[in-house]
This record gives structure tokens, C-alpha cells and sequence, in this order.
């Protein structure tokens, strides 16, 4: 080994359509693989229930957020169902320049975004076993009116449609080995160092 800086960590982006299970393979990735740097976005939508502040996300309000954007302190940043996400810069930058490998969970638009501004990333789809489990998972979500639905579903195949834009799929037909999947392509081990 030769002294000297470290070199740096590789960033992941997991995205994929909405709907296809992100959140479930990152929180069975949480539980699984403690030991993998997840970056944790700022929002200004309402914690769920169990869902703690600098945990799953920076909640804020509207005006900070506002903030962030303008004085670059994001690396991307969307909105989505009238709530803004959006990933701080410092610490993913921190964590790559120590050599440490960065896991983002964002929304495709983010990822695009992270494209452009940082080529190197490795940009991984989470892929539906098909696209009709997808509009099963986004009809069965709750008792929106017809319309909402149709909304989704067209997105959706939008969503789909991009599949090609990213360096690897992964088919989401069982969280755990999605899971599993997502720490191999990091190229960390699966379980931590002693
Ligand atoms: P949820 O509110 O269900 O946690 O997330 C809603 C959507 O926002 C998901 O598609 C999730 O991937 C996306 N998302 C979460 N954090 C970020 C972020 O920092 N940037 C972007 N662009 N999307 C995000």
C-alpha cells in the first residue's frame, strides 16, 4: 500500500419507478448490512409513524428547504406528491473523498441529476418482476379515485421506459436478495469488518 490520500469511495444511486419497493429493500438493507453508508435526504413531507428525524430523513419546512437549494448545499433535489426531497451534499462528499462507498435512495429525476453532475456514479434500476405486480402495487395502494390511478400508470410506464438510461437492474422479486444484491454492487462485504 502507498500513503497518501485514500481513494475515494464509489457512489450508488438505487432508484427505479415509483412504487417498485425502494424504501422496503433500503430498510431491509438497514437491518442486514448496518455497516453501509446510507445518505439521508431532507424533506418536507410529515414523518410517518416510527419514521425519526436524521434517521430516515431531515424533516424541514418549506423555507429551509428553500434555503438548501439556494445556497447549493444539495446534490439533487425533486418533488413528489406536492413534498420536496432532496440530498445534502457535504456528507455524501465527506464520506467519498475518505474512501467510503455511498448509498443514495432518490427518485429517478434525482438520479438523472446525479448523472449529470457526478458521470462516475453507478446508477442502479430496481426493476418490478413485471410491469403488471407494478400497477398492481400502485392501484392497491389506497382508494384514490380512477383518474389518481390512471396518473400512476402512466408514470409508471414512463418510469419503465428509462430502465436503459441506468448501468444495472435489479428485479426486485425478493426484498432480501435485493438487499443482498445492492451491497454486492457496492462492492462491500456483506458483513462488517472486524
Ligand atoms: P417517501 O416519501 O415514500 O419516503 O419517498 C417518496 C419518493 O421520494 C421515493 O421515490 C424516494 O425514492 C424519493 N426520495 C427520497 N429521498 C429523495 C431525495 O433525496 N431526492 C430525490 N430526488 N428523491 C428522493
Amino acid at each position: 500500500m502507498t500513503s497518501g490520500s485514500p481513494a475515494p469511495g464509489r457512489l450508488t444511486v438505487l432508484s427505479g419507478p415509483s412504487g417498485v419497493g425502494k424504501g422496503s429493500v433500503v430498510a431491509v438493507l438497514r437491518e442486514r448490512h448496518p455497516h453501509v453508508w446510507l445518505s439521508v435526504s431532507v424533506t418536507t413531507r410529515r414523518p410517518r409513524p416510527g419514521e425519526r428525524d436524521g434517521v430516515e430523513y431531515h424533516f424541514v419546512d418549506q423555507a429551509e428547504f428553500d434555503r438548501l437549494v439556494e445556497t447549493g448545499e444539495l446534490l439533487e433535489h425533486d418533488a413528489h406528491l406536492g413534498a420536496s426531497y432532496g440530498t445534502p451534499r457535504r456528507p455524501v462528499e465527506e464520506q467519498l473523498t475518505t474512501g467510503v462507498p455511498v448509498l443514495l435512495e432518490i427518485d429517478m429525476e434525482g438520479a438523472r441529476q446525479v448523472r449529470a453532475t457526478m458521470p462516475d456514479a453507478q446508477l442502479v434500476f430496481l426493476a418490478p418482476p413485471t410491469f403488471d405486480e407494478l400497477a398492481r402495487r400502485l392501484v392497491g395502494r389506497g382508494t384514490e379515485d380512477p383518474a389518481k390511478v390512471r396518473v400512476r400508470l402512466d408514470r409508471a410506464r414512463i418510469e419503465m421506459a428509462a430502465e436503459d438510461q441506468f448501468d444495472v437492474v435489479i428485479v426486485n422479486d425478493d426484498v432480501e436478495r435485493a438487499a443482498d444484491a445492492l451491497v454486492a454492487l457496492m462492492g462491500i462485504s456483506s458483513t462488517p469488518e472486524q
